[in-house]
């Protein structure tokens, strides 16, 4: 049983107590690992830009040499399926090598020179150079449903890793196997390649003080978090509330509305349909991008897409939630859709056998009754989704321009309906980090251009993505060195340019010495 200074994991499927206990963190705990952090950084952020790939690639090996038991614990702790957490171990290694190769190339940092005009009338202009600096120890806490690729050696700890900062992971009480088992692969690494003891450290617990105070510790200069709207709107406010308030990048939630537009439902509408439920019920619904929101016109075509859709979402089967919290949220959030009135059950997938199985539920209403009713247009997290039936493009048009920050939305339309309604074009980057043309949001691909963000509500930063290596800009600020000796000043601002790097000198991007 769990007591006060220790507590187990359960088993997703079943709630029974997994092998293995696990120390809740004390005060004292996180104040030295802190420290230790603290001093790993004017080490690491030091080191060289080969090492420091190398070490980001040796996490990726070290977490593949945990093999099958990583998967199979993770499987236990989480209920994801194996096939499943074998796609995110790649998707994770995959982030951290990439990281690798942004940090081996090294321009990321945003070097810019504008070389000395020491004759210029009436003043001289000063020699000035820019770049971006590691800001200190990050606070990364695990996201549950990503247990692999947002958590212990996820985007967040790859990309503050990359950018120079150490990293204390805050992992989440659902999975404390698996985050135990990645940051051992991480302290491997880090004994292999030589890196400063503080550089990565782990911290559990399952009382609500160890993020407080992780986040609350002075040494700590950045926080970055996946999870729920109260739980980063509460971090983001006591990193406010210290004396030095420092930048959190909280993912929260997202209903990610979609716009079915009337040519596409007709003369696609079956196939969006079947392909709206694998996307509603993708991971048993519980992925930031699921699409908690449709908006479709009337009309007489409206009938094969919704009769494909019913039919494919009373097909799907339930499927275990991540944890007996999160399937509480999913049926209380259930329970407030039909508390709302005028709401129509309009499909409902099948029950499974688990005491925390999900089961799929589409919703059908109105656009007057939803625009009437905040609660519909909240994320539930899990399979379900809200179809708004409007009766004219303007009322489409209107319930663009009142939505709240979310960080996708996603436009069916033939080429046709996209001119027709070329004035969503121009809300929707307003309300979203990523707008999806003819696809799902589900998928989020780490990549150089991604964007896995958005305006508040969805995050608490809207300047900043967590995926793909835009990333790492969330972990640096700007320094600028002004009249600086060249044989001070940082490698990548050097005139012979030793890294090697593209540069943007005096407004041309060079990766030449100057
Ligand atoms: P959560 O409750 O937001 O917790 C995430 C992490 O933040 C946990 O480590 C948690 O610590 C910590 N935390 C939360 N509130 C805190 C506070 N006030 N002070 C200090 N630490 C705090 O998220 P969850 O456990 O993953 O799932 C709960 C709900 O979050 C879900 O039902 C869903 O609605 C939402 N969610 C959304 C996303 C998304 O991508 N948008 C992803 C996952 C979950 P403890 O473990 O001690 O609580």
């Amino acid at each position: 049983m769990s007591n006060q200074s220790t507590f187990y994991a359960i088993n997703a499927a079943t709630n029974e107590e997994l092998e293995g206990s696990f120390e809740n963190a004390t005060l004292e705990h996180i104040n030295s690992v802190v420290n230790k952090a603290t001093a790993a950084f004017d080490i690491y952020k030091k080191i060289d830009n080969n090492k420091k790939a190398a070490f980001l690639d040796q996490i990726a090996e070290e977490i593949l040499n945990l093999g099958d038991a990583l998967l199979e614990r993770c499987h236990l702790e989480t209920g994801l399926p194996i096939a499943r957490l074998q796609g995110e171990r790649g998707r994770t290694m995959g982030q951290l090598k990439l990281f690798a190769t942004l940090v081996r190339e090294g321009s990321w940092v945003d070097a810019r020179i504008d070389t000395a005009i020491p004759d210029r009338a009436p003043l001289p202009k000063p020699d000035i150079r820019h770049m971006l600096m590691p800001l200190g120890p990050v606070v990364v806490f695990g996201a549950s449903n990503f247990p692999l690729a947002f958590s212990t050696a996820g985007g967040d700890t790859a990309s503050a890793l990359a950018a120079g900062c150490p990293v204390i992971v805050k992992g989440h009480k659902a999975h404390p196997g698996t985050s135990k088992m990645v940051a051992d692969a991480i302290a491997k690494a880090i004994d292999i390649c030589g890196m400063p003891k503080g550089t990565f450290s782990l911290i559990l617990g399952n009382a609500r003080f160890v993020g407080e105070a992780l986040v609350k510790h002075p040494g700590v200069k950045a926080v970055g978090f996946t999870g729920s709207y109260g739980g980063g709107k509460a971090l983001f406010d006591y990193a406010n509330a210290r004396p030095e308030p420092i930048p959190v990048f909280a993912e929260m939630g997202s209903t990610n509305p979609v716009f079915i537009l009337p040519e596409a439902l007709k003369e696609k509408g079956e196939e969006i349909a079947a392909g709206m439920a694998g996307s509603i019920t993708l991971g048993v619904g519980q992925f930031c991008t699921n699409p908690g929101l449709s908006f479709v016109q009337k009309s007489d075509d409206l009938s094969k897409f919704y009769n494909q859709l019913k039919l494919k979402i009373s097909e799907s089967p339930a499927g275990v939630m991540l944890t007996p919290e999160i399937k509480k949220a999913y049926d209380k959030g259930i329970e407030r859709t039909l508390g709302v009135g005028n709401v129509e059950e309009f499909s409902v997938g099948l029950n499974g056998d688990s005491p925390n199985a999900g089961t799929p539920r589409v919703f059908k209403t109105s656009i007057e009754n939803f625009n009437q009713h905040e609660d519909l247009s909240e994320e539930n997290f899990g399979p379900s989704s809200v179809l708004v039936e409007a009766n004219s493009k303007s009322e489409i048009i209107e319930a663009a321009k009142n939505l709240s920050g979310h960080l996708t939305a996603t436009v069916f339309g033939t080429d046709k309906d996209l001119v027709e309604y070329k004035e969503l074009f121009d809300i929707l980057p307003k309300k979203v980090g990523r707008i999806i043309v003819n696809g799902y949001p589900t998928g989020v691909e780490v990549c150089h251009s991604m964007v896995h963000g958005g305006p508040y509500p969805s995050t608490t930063a809207p300047q900043s993505t967590s995926v793909g290596t835009g990333a790492i800009k969330r972990f640096v600020r700007p320094v600028c060195f002004q009249n600086y000796p060249n044989a001070i000043l940082p490698d990548e601002l050097k005139n012979e340019n030793p890294l090697n790097i593209w540069r943007l000198v005096d407004g041309n991007f060079k990766n030449s010495k100057i």
